[in-house]
């Protein structure tokens, strides 16, 4: 089996947002909608504090809480592992919205552009009228990663099979791949790494996992 996942490296992350960018670019997202966010945090206790920048989204949960509340069976889970929306059966309702505890979840009922009254060319080429007025979310960019496949592309290795925000990544704190291959690059990383999930205790099953820069790292 495949089963997609992402790593971040809170050791190696400066808090750029290029990723986000990326992923604005790529997924032509409205003002308001961030797929793509990097928290900007302190950690530590006085004098002993830092910043800390944590990337997040959509985390394709193992057991998504956004899937189990959905009415129409709009939100689903893949067999390797995305959790997808289709757009045609979603009626709006929000009740995935409120169940993420990721905050992952957007949904908007009116075109708007980045600068105001005109779209840009980007905005113009990419606009997705089947997004609105239905919840959306980020789909570790799917489409690159099924047209990648097709073409016999390796996601998380080959640019053009992965996604966008990581490509972008300047420090490569972002990476992407199969959590079940255990050659991976992303298997690799959580072996030779401490790391932890998102509000694991909440048994959602998140597949971001940030590798945190420890002592004795
Ligand atoms: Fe659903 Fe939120 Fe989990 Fe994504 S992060 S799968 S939107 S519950
Ligand atoms: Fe962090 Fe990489 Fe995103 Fe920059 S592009 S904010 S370094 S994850």
């Amino acid at each position: 089996m495949t089963k997609w996942a992402m790593t971040a490296d809170l050791g190696r992350c400066v808090g750029c947002q290029t990723c986000t960018t990326a992923c604005r670019h790529a997924n032509n997202t409205p003002p308001g909608v961030q797929y793509r966010k990097v928290l900007d945090m302190e950690v530590g206790t006085f004098p002993d504090v830092r910043r800390v920048f944590v990337p997040v989204g959509c985390m394709h949960c193992d057991e998504p809480p956004c899937r189990d509340v959905c009415p129409t069976t709009a939100t689903t889970k893949r067999a390797d592992g995305m959790v997808m929306i289709d757009y045609d059966i979603c009626i709006g309702c929000g009740y995935c919205i409120v169940a993420c505890p990721y905050q992952a979840r957007y949904k908007v009922s009116k075109s708007k552009w980045a600068f105001g009254e005109t779209a840009t060319d980007n905005e113009t080429q990419r606009f997705d009228e089947r997004l609105l007025g239905v919840a959306q979310k980020c789909t570790f960019c799917v489409d690159r990663i099924d047209a990648g496949l097709a073409k016999g592309l390796t996601p998380g290795l080959d640019p053009e099979a992965t996604p966008a925000c990581v490509n972008s990544c300047l420090s490569k704190a972002l990476m992407f791949g199969d959590l079940d291959d255990p050659e991976s690059n992303v298997s690799q990383l959580l072996k030779a790494n401490k790391s932890f999930r998102m509000h694991e205790e909440l048994g959602t099953g998140p597949n971001i996992h940030y590798l945190w820069e420890t002592e004795d790292k």
